[in-house]
């Protein structure tokens, strides 16, 4: 079975072509500056490379381009987009609506669509994704994976908010997280490594890339998760802020003259780790900045690591207990120095980590040592894999 996985964004379209057989991938690639002119990279699995700008007015030209090149001759996989057995759509907001994975239909598009008022950046876009691909592949199987999904078993004393209960009621105003298919793909990874059924472990994903989001995990189900109403909850980000004071942001928009907008853009792309450092949104600059001695690059470095940790140790405190820590995403992956701190800063449990194989980076690795008293663990993610399983658990049904 060969599944289309299409994540869209409001000027992007990033695909992949997932071979169910193996998990392989046959082709992937990324359509950007859609809309504004247009640029495509296209990758097949054995290393032919086509990038180039081509001009796409909208999205259904960009697939239209997609399914050019899946099919071509220079950097084809497939001879013809029959080929392809479903088509499966990344979607950040399912809300209450949507707690798990469904078939779509005109009337689940548009409902998604709609939920793009409590998520403006993201659902309106693969709503747009997903009529495109209508367009182009008619009534060919098509599903929905909501990052929402996986945190729909927090219990209301997590998701609720302690506003007053009418914004509940009236707008649906509460906690729904991300990062979902990640942290249920890596949780899911963490009890295989640990040969053991998920319903017996306690376990903290965190999921640190542009994004991050740390989530508990027990008897196999998400308890709590950092993310909140939006993606801007939790900690730091690269420009997001994370929680904080709801009166700092009433303070400043009155003293600068705000409006709500403006305090929205600021906290979701002036903030986190580009607000403090003043470097970049990236940890990896931001590294170099701080060992070069700038001190609000190490500032936020500090401050980042420290928020991480409170979060971890919350959830410690909410389960009762961890039996392992995962780390996963870019930074996750990639930062050995903030795994050292926040393992560290849990000795406390008997937390121990080999040196060695921490520096390890983007691999599959148990960190900590046989005597550790929580097992730590890098689970590169695969998102993309997780929504192509779901979506050929539902089709193989149809
Ligand atoms: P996204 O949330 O957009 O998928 P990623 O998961 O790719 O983002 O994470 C991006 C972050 O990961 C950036 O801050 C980047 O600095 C960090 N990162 C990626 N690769 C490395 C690396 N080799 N070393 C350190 N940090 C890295």
């Amino acid at each position: 079975m060969l599944i289309l996985v299409v994540n869209t964004g409001s000027s992007s379209l990033k695909y992949q072509l997932i071979n169910m057989e193996d998990g392989s991938v046959s082709a992937k690639g990324l359509c950007e500056r859609i809309g504004i002119g247009g640029h495509i990279k296209h990758t097949a699995s054995d290393g032919r490379v086509y990038e180039a700008d081509r001009t796409m007015t909208n999205h259904e030209q960009a697939m239209e381009a997609v399914i050019e090149l899946l099919t071509g001759k220079e950097y084809g996989v497939i001879s013809d987009p029959d080929e392809i057995d479903a088509i499966a759509h990344r979607v950040v907001q399912g809300a209450e609506v949507f707690p798990k994975p469904v078939i779509l239909d005109e009337e689940k598009i548009q409902r998604i669509y709609d939920l793009g008022e409590i998520a403006p950046l993201h659902n309106y876009a693969a709503a747009q994704g997903m009529w495109a691909c209508r367009k182009c592949f008619g009534d060919k199987p098509m599903v929905a994976v909501f990052d929402t999904s996986f945190h729909q078993t927090m219990p209301p004393k997590a998701y609720m908010y302690a506003l007053p209960y009418e914004y509940y009621e009236k707008y649906q105003v509460r906690k729904y997280g991300a990062h979902g298919t990640s942290h249920r793909f890596v949780s899911d990874r963490v009890a295989v490594l640990e040969n053991k059924d998920k319903k017996d472990l306690k376990i903290i994903t965190c999921h640190l890339g542009n994004g991050c989001s740390i989530t508990a995990i027990k008897d196999g189900k998400c308890i709590d998760t950092s993310m909140g109403f939006t993606p801007l909850d939790g900690f730091m980000m690269g420009t997001r802020s994370g929680t904080l004071d709801p009166s700092a942001l009433t303070y400043i928009a009155e003293k600068e003259n705000l409006s709500p907008a403006d305090i929205n853009n600021i906290c979701n792309k002036k903030s986190g780790m580009l607000g403090i450092s003043g470097v970049s949104n990236d940890n990896r600059d931001i590294g170099a900045a701080a060992a070069a001695g700038n001190e609000r690059a190490q500032l936020a470095t500090d401050m980042q690591r420290y928020q991480i940790l409170k979060f971890v140790g919350q959830y410690i405190a909410a389960m009762n207990g961890v039996d392992a820590i995962a780390f996963t995403g870019g930074i996750g992956e990639n930062d050995p120095e903030l795994r050292e701190y926040v393992c560290e800063n849990l000795t406390f449990l008997g937390v121990k980590i080999d040196k060695d194989l921490n520096k390890l980076r983007g691999r599959e690795v148990k960190i900590s040592t046989d005597e550790s008293g929580v097992d730590v663990f890098v689970i590169p993610t695969n998102e993309e894999l997780a929504i192509a399983r779901d979506t050929k658990e539902i089709v193989s049904k149809l």
